[in-house]
């Protein structure tokens, strides 16, 4: 098992990559902290997890609240007694239009979560990580933070954030031997953020072919593709790995 005895926070867990790193980290070994605003699909989670014999709990949480961030990690060292690994990766895509027509209160929800969120769990986090000499974290950015894309609004200037925040991490706290590391994935299936835009592309086959046609590899990702970038990062077997971007595009920002 790669996260034997490990105790991993994952935000966003009731939906997408966040659930599909909770049950894939699960089995592994790692025991988990559920985290996310929408609790009926953590309980979900958390249940799919002990129905294999792992363990979790859930939490209702938004990220943009320090105080919901400080019951989080209460609760992981209450109950597990540390924590190891923090999957930074709850986001919210809200703007689907071009910079200029950004409403002010979308600019600040966006940044309240992705940017703010992610500061936020990383901030409360690590104390209990300089504890335990050791910890890992990963930040779910996108292709979106490494590239323009139009009509997009905000979303990549939030995501290019989550990119230097877990590089500023990693040479801050290198010292204790805490990694932070980001994953960028591609388009995702069988995610929240994607769904409207996903079925209504569907339903016009071309359109969805032109989002699949931007991937070389010749399809869109799925949350485990992404889980399992986010297992490596979070494992001791990236040991000698920090402030780096793990681009899981299927070729998307090679071209
Ligand atoms: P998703 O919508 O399925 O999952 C996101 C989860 O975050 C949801 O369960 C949602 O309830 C939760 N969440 C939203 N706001 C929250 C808050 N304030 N506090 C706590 N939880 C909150 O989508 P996903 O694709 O799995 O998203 C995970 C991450 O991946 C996000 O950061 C997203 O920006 C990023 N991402 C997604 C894609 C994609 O194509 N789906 C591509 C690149 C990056």
């Amino acid at each position: 098992m790669r996260l034997k005895d490990k105790v991993a926070i994952i935000t966003g867990a009731a939906s997408g990559i966040g659930k599909a790193a909770a049950i894939i980290f699960a089995r592994e070994g790692a025991k988990i902290v559920a985290a996310d605003i929408d609790m009926e699909g953590c309980n979900k989670a958390v249940e799919s997890i002990k129905a294999e014999g792992g363990e979790a709990l859930s939490l209702h949480i938004d990220v943009s609240q320090a105080g919901h961030v400080k019951k989080m990690v209460n609760l992981a060292v209450s109950t597990y007694k540390k924590i190891d690994i923090l999957i930074n990766n709850a986001g919210i895509f809200i703007t689907q239009c071009r910079v200029g027509d950004v409403e002010e209160e979308q600019f600040e929800k966006t940044f309240a979560v992705n940017v703010r969120g992610q500061f936020l769990c990383a901030k409360y986090c690590l104390p209990e990580m300089i504890k335990n000499g050791s910890g890992s974290i990963v930040c779910t950015a996108s292709m979106s933070g490494i590239v323009g894309q139009r009509a997009t609004g905000i979303y990549n200037a939030s995501k290019a954030s989550s990119i230097l925040l877990a590089k500023n991490i990693a040479l801050d706290y290198a010292e204790y031997k805490i990694r932070a590391n980001c994953i960028c994935p591609g388009y995702v299936d069988d995610t929240k953020i994607n769904e409207e835009i996903f079925k209504e592309a569907r339903k016009d086959g071309h359109k969805w072919d032109e989002i699949v046609g931007m991937h070389p590899l010749g399809r869109v990702g799925t949350p485990e593709d992404m889980a399992y970038g986010a297992l490596y990062l979070a494992s001791d077997e990236a040991s000698f790995v920090t402030g780096t971007t793990l681009v899981i595009d299927g070729g998307l920002t090679a071209v």
